[in-house]
């Protein structure tokens, strides 16, 4: 029986359950396979936010249904977070939603903003969830393509009339995953003055706004004049603080945006457990060394791969943000063949660029997931391979 609806049968199979299937049948046949595909922290939760979690955990009280939009604490932590990191004020009670993890808002984000038939403005490439949301919520999407020529940032001016009309909502993301790449404030500039051209609003990804190297700091699209009026951005505790299983992040801007939003939540969710939202308010305000740290950790492994690549012939510019590489594939290979071909012959998972979108053909993602012992065995594999 087709136990499954039109809208689901849209919805090619999750990519990293392709690749997981693969790996667990080598991993069965006695390979050691090296994981770069997926972008999971391999750190732990810095241990104060683990003993918060538990002291929290002690409290009856918290252990009652939360409170749908989050509990003041938290949204209280994330509007002094944007007052130092971005001098931008925030109202915790209007212009704050905590979420179930920032993938949960994006997809709850769609439904909320189109109807059936409405198109959403899609980074190309870009994380999948933005497109199959849509699809899920019966829209269009439209790829806008990220060209290394424009600093992966798209080309407003070339998106066809007849498409901004039909346009309900776009979504943005820096320091970027896949193509890691990272953006001045000018960009955001020229995103809102487009948003309030055509009443179409932004939906910002910041996942990794605090995962920056050397001396660049993201800025956020908030910081923009004006940019409250038809934008939010969502935030992570999970790339920042290794928390990606805990499920916390948040949503912050547009206040009509946040209240829409926060109705379909009401109906669908009732938040997430006070005492995580309450360990996360504490990761924000507490002492930040442990971003540095990781991010150190990060800027080694980065110079470990892009040496290893470039003794092969592959040059990328060092990233200033994100824990990925986007790299080009070698001449005579398409993204798919080239991942193949690692997999099998040295057993390193690597992402193949078109699964991020049509655009990502040619490229492919390497994500700084493992300690460099790994890192070096992997490209070391790589090297011999080719
Ligand atoms: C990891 C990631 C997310 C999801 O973060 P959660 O808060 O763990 O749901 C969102 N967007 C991008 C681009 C990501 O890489």
């Amino acid at each position: 029986m087709n136990y499954q609806s039109n809208r689901l049968g849209q919805i090619p199979p999750y990519l990293f359950a392709e690749i997981n299937k693969k790996k667990a049948a080598m991993i069965e046949a006695g390979v050691d396979v090296i994981d770069l595909g997926i972008g999971d922290p391999d750190l732990p939760t810095p241990p104060h936010i683990v003993e918060k979690l538990v002291e929290e955990m002690q409290d009856p009280a918290n252990f009652k249904y939360p409170s749908f939009i989050g509990c003041l604490e938290y949204r209280q932590s994330i509007a002094d977070f944007y007052l130092r990191q971005y001098g931008v004020e925030l109202d915790p009670e209007t212009e704050v939603l905590a979420l179930i993890g920032s993938k949960e808002g994006i997809a709850h984000l769609i439904p909320t903003l189109i109807d059936p038939g409405d198109t959403v403005l899609i980074p190309d490439p870009s994380y999948p969830v933005y497109r199959m949301a849509t699809l899920l919520a019966n829209g269009k999407y439209y790829d806008m393509p990220l060209l290394k020529e424009n600093n992966f940032e798209p080309d407003f001016s070339s998106i066809p009339q007849e498409v901004i009309k039909c346009s309900k909502l776009m979504f943005l993301n820096y320091p970027g995953n896949p193509t890691s790449a990272t953006v001045d404030i000018e960009f955001f500039q020229k995103a809102v003055a487009f948003s309030k051209e055509h009443g179409i609003p932004i939906a910002h990804d910041s996942a990794y706004n605090m995962v920056t190297y050397s001396d660049y700091t993201a800025p956020s699209i908030l910081q923009v004049e004006g940019s409250k009026n038809s934008t939010v951005e969502f935030g992570s505790l999970s790339k920042t603080y290794n928390m990606t299983g805990w499920r916390i992040g948040y949503v912050a801007g547009n206040k009509d945006i946040i209240k829409a939003l926060s109705v379909l939540k009401s109906n669908t969710d009732t938040g997430q457990f006070t005492p995580i939202q309450k360990a996360a308010a504490y990761a924000l305000d507490a002492d930040q060394s442990c971003v540095t740290t990781h991010n150190r950790i990060y800027e080694e492994r980065m110079s470990v791969v892009l040496e290893g690549l470039a003794s092969i012939g592959i040059n990328v510019d060092p990233p200033k943000g994100s824990f990925f590489v986007w790299a080009p594939v070698p001449e005579g290979y398409n993204s798919t063949e080239f991942v193949t071909h690692i997999l099998e012959e040295t057993g390193v998972i690597v992402t193949p660029g078109n699964a991020f979108g049509p655009s990502g053909e040619g490229y492919f993602r390497i994500s700084l997931s493992v300690p460099n012992t790994r890192l070096f065995e992997a490209i070391h594999r790589i090297q011999e391979s080719m």
